[in-house]
């Protein structure tokens, strides 16, 4: 099991993919960057782990492979402000998400639905049936998570401080049923390579998710987020910096303190259990190799 945000987390199940096959992979991805636009319900985090086990990511790192953006021009066109991009093929499954959801579907569903629709076998896991938004105090004011990284321009400036951040709902949230059944019946739980503080601190907060992760038999690791002690993508530097903790293998191990029994990191880490090896996942050959070490690593631990 793998518990994803985007773009890290998603890089190391595409590479377990192969390791373990379809049916013995789930995904539990972060809900917390959801967006309701232009009519659609957008799930960011699933829809980009989905994209990736189905081998159509696109090359800039969201949306799908050969996507159009004809409707976000028509919107442009009638004096609609477009700042938050969705190509035409991702936009449908956003309509069609807000469709099913309209007509009584739980969020697992639909997006069970959709992976299908997208020959994706392994199984994808929203981390709640109800609503968890993160928000981000930065500049005095309170952002929705998109509009930080977006019009705040918390997805690019490094520098920019984070003052606090809010998981809001996720105290009346639970693990759905599918997820505690995935989390008790797993041989191993990697948390992956995504930002601890944004993409899987809202799945930790799902009331009842920490404790279900505490009384499972599985062994828990952590892959790092840094290559060579740098963040490879996106505003993890600034979040970890609100936390307190030092940007290095020795913050996410104490970040992660409590909770995992390793940590696999290309440097040695002094609170944790560490599998030292490359982390850089930049090719087919890296995603599996580095989700192959680390399952032997867990299951040794556990
Ligand atoms: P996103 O920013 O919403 O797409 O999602 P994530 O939080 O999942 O991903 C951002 C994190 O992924 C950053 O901290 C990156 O350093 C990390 N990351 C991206 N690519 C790699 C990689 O190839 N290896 C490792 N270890 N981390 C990566």
């Amino acid at each position: 099991m793998v518990l994803a945000g985007g773009t890290g987390g998603a890089k190391l199940a595409r590479g377990m993919l192969d390791v373990v096959g379809p049916d013995s992979l789930t995904v539990i991805a972060n809900t917390g960057d959801d967006i309701e636009i232009y009519g659609a319900y957008v799930s960011p985090d699933p829809d980009l782990v989905t994209f990736w086990l189905a081998d159509r990511i696109h090359d800039r790192g969201w949306g799908l492979a050969g996507d159009t953006f004809q409707v976000m021009d028509g919107l442009k066109a009638i004096d609609v402000e477009v700042w938050f991009n969705l190509g035409d093929q991702d936009l449908a499954i956003g309509l069609e998400r807000a469709r099913r959801l309209q007509q009584g579907a739980r969020p697992t569903e639909a997006h069970a639905t959709i992976a299908k629709a997208l020959n994706v076998q392994a199984t994808i896991l929203p981390m709640a049936d109800e609503p968890v938004r993160t928000k981000v105090l930065a500049d005095d004011r309170w952002w929705p998570f998109q509009e930080y990284m977006i019009k705040a321009g918390g997805a690019s400036a490094t520098s920019h401080r984070v003052q606090d951040v809010e998981f809001h709902g996720a105290r009346n949230a639970r693990p759905t049923p599918e997820v505690l059944n995935a989390i008790a019946t797993a041989r191993a739980i990697v948390i992956g390579p995504s930002n601890p503080v944004i993409s899987i601190a809202p799945i930790l907060a799902v009331n009842g998710m920490r404790a279900a992760l505490h009384e499972t038999s599985a062994p828990v690791v952590a892959v790092s987020p840094l290559v060579k002690g740098e963040v490879v993508k996106g505003p993890t530097a600034a979040f970890m910096d609100f936390t307190g903790l030092p940007v290095s293998n020795d913050g996410i191990a104490a970040y992660y303190d409590g909770l995992t029994d390793g940590l696999v990191a290309d440097q040695r880490t002094a609170g944790l259990p560490t599998l030292e090896t490359d982390v850089l996942m930049a090719t087919p050959e890296d995603r599996r190799r580095v989700a192959e070490e680390t399952l032997k690593f867990a299951l040794a631990l556990g």
